[in-house]
């Protein structure tokens, strides 16, 4: 296994992230296999309990881990699947610690920093690196690691140490240290200062870490001569002073990392020459280009809570720019704060309000993402309204769905006071309830999460079309409220298709309208899986619809995917496999790589998109 360890320098926001995927994007463009590891060194056990408004939205993987916005970067740019384990943060390595010190497991020893957390987190490091992440058996060639945070960080100091001596353990020719900072440009001239990078670099030495290659962010390409004076002052080849300079788009970015050779940079530092072959990135640019000559508009109206920060929504975002640039649309999202279209806004602050509802009504579509908590909740229900009323295409994202099915039970059954028990628990008409294994006194990790298998329940129905007609599907899942079964019966009756369930039948996943251009709400989180070139297929649904080409996308679609899934009984499944299966169960389905759910829980279930 080679490592690649990515720092940041001089201020945070660089983009370490995205730099860090691009340095795996390009390697696997190489011939080589890539896995990546976020170190994160904030106390936080993980990142389910923090605000998306001040850390950028949680991640939820298909293992039910709840992680750093990053771990998106590296599925997306490398489209791999990564565990809770390819995210280490400070938390999880003193909790295991701990855990062991109370247990006795130190005979007696003092528990210290040096040895204990340090070689805590090395073992963490060469364990979660020898997960396949890629569909294929076997360990990855190299391992990006990034690590969080920036160079002099109080918090990062005992990583930093394990990272030096990691790099003593696995030797020379195995540990590449990629170091991103900052030349910024001041002045008239507009001279590229070198002084925050070789301090910074400098700090990295005095930690025991020497840069083998420098990734520096600039507005500009750095000069010869800026270059040169780096290169002396940070001890690194000249030809490996990388300049990130500002792109159009950051699909841009893998490219000017090839057109600079940091790969063979990297493969000299790893004696990797003899493997990898030339990058092919043919796809990867032709998608990057395209992104940027798009001119044909797609409006999207984000109808949300933390619009102040674009991250807090990053992989939304992510996902219905895959859909809009494989359709050949330029996509404006107008955020528009959900509380602003409330009646309560329109006395307060009749601007906003003004402003708010314009945006709305601009819009070619309205999507509704998730979100916990009632602020905005009646904005929210209003403009599922607005688009149920006027026809404009609906997208609403687990409490999105949630907030749609409240909406159609006020307005078409008349029940004025119905209501999510999350937002007024003693609702008599509770379409939305509390379910029953989650908890309400522990907010870390207890929730509904990760990959569950949905259901469709009838073929005949827009989703099941957009997902080229399989009988199910596997999304990401983070919730603790779900469609009160109880009253399924009647918003059905009234026109509500609940056309996705689980296998119980009686966790509803996805709902839709039937005379509608395009209305659907799903409990699930499809945007997490969507990929650049393999968009999202309801973010594909939204955009079409929005652009008035919905039905040609399902012709389309349902050319080209034949459903690779076929109805069996588990009596006949088990057979072969040994398995002892309870013939009364319901049926089931198999998929051509014989991916088998048993208890419609959770299934790592390569091969089903
Ligand atoms: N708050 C809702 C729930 O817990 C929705 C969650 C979400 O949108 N992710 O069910």
């Amino acid at each position: 296994m080679k490592y690649v360890l990515v720092t940041g320098g001089v201020v945070s926001g660089l983009g370490k992230g995205v730099t860090a995927s691009s340095i795996g994007l390009l390697l696997k463009a190489c011939g080589l296999r890539v896995t990546s590891i976020k170190i994160d060194p904030y106390l936080n056990t993980d990142a389910g309990t923090m605000s998306p408004f001040e850390h950028g939205e949680v991640f939820v993987l298909d293992d039910g881990g709840e992680v750093d916005l990053d771990l998106g970067n590296y599925e997306r740019f490398l489209d791999i699947k990564l565990t809770r384990d390819n995210n280490i943060t400070t938390g999880k390595i003193y909790q295991a610690i701990i855990d062991r010190e109370r247990k006795g497991d130190y005979l007696g020893k003092t528990v210290q920093v040096v040895p204990h957390i340090t070689d805590a987190i090395q073992d963490w490091i060469e364990k979660a690196a020898q997960i396949p992440v890629d569909g294929k058996p076997g360990p990855a060639d190299v391992c990006v690691i990034e690590l969080g945070g920036t160079i002099g960080d109080i918090e990062s100091m005992p990583f930093i140490e394990a990272l030096g001596q990691f790099s003593y353990r696995v030797g020379p020719g195995n540990f590449c240290l990629i170091h991103v900072s900052l030349v910024p440009v001041l002045n008239v001239v507009g001279e590229q200062k070198t002084k925050p990078t070789q301090h910074s670099v400098r700090g990295l030495r005095c930690l025991g870490l020497t840069p083998h290659l420098l990734a520096c962010r600039s507005t500009t390409a750095l000069e010869e001569n800026v270059k040169v004076k780096l290169s002396q002052f940070c001890h690194v080849p000249k030809d490996n002073i990388i300049t990130l300079y500002d792109v159009s788009n950051i699909w841009h970015i893998p490219l000017l990392l090839r057109d600079q050779k940091a790969h063979e940079a990297i493969f000299q530092v790893l004696n990797l020459q003899s493997i990898a072959r030339e990058p092919d990135l043919e796809e990867w640019t032709s998608r990057a280009e395209t992104a940027d000559v798009l001119h044909e508009p797609v409006r999207i109206a984000m109808v949300g809570k933390y619009t102040g920060l674009s991250d807090s929504y990053l992989s939304v975002l992510k996902a219905l720019l895959h859909a809009s640039v494989s359709l050949h649309k330029k996509l404006f999202v107008d955020w528009v704060p959900a509380s602003d279209l409330e009646d309560a806004t329109a006395k307060e602050n009749p601007d906003a309000y003004k402003a708010a509802w314009k945006l709305l009504k601009g819009a070619d579509g309205v999507l509704v993402p998730g979100g916990f908590g009632d602020r905005g909740v009646q904005g929210k229900i209003l403009a599922a309204k607005y688009a149920r009323d006027n026809r404009i295409p609906y997208l609403g994202i687990c409490l999105g769905m949630q907030t749609a099915v409240v909406e159609f039970a006020r307005s078409v059954l008349g029940l004025q006071d119905a209501n999510s028990t999350e937002f007024e628990p003693c609702t008599k008409n509770p379409c939305v309830i509390f379910m029953p294994e989650g908890s309400k006194t522990h907010m870390g990790g207890t929730m509904r999460l990760g990959s569950r298998r949905t259901y469709f329940q009838v073929m005949d129905c827009k989703s099941a079309k957009l997902y080229g007609n399989k009988s199910f599907i596997d999304e990401r899942h983070r919730h603790r409220y779900e469609v009160n079964p109880e009253m399924v019966g009647r918003l059905e009756k009234a026109g509500l298709c609940f056309t996705g369930k689980d296998i119980t039948g009686r966790r509803m996943e996805i709902v839709e309208l039937r005379n509608h251009p395009y209305y659907v709400g799903v409990q699930f989180h499809p945007e997490f899986k969507s990929r650049p070139g393999k968009p999202s297929a309801l973010f594909s649904g939204l955009i079409a619809a929005s652009c008035g080409q919905l039905e040609s996308l399902l012709l389309v679609q349902g050319q080209g995917c034949e459903s690779n899934t076929k109805r069996i009984h588990p009596m006949t499944a088990g057979a072969g496999a040994g398995n002892n299966i309870d013939p009364s169960a319901p049926i089931i389905y198999q998929n051509g790589t014989a991916t088998l759910e048993l208890d419609g829980i959770y299934s790592l279930c390569n091969g089903v998109h």
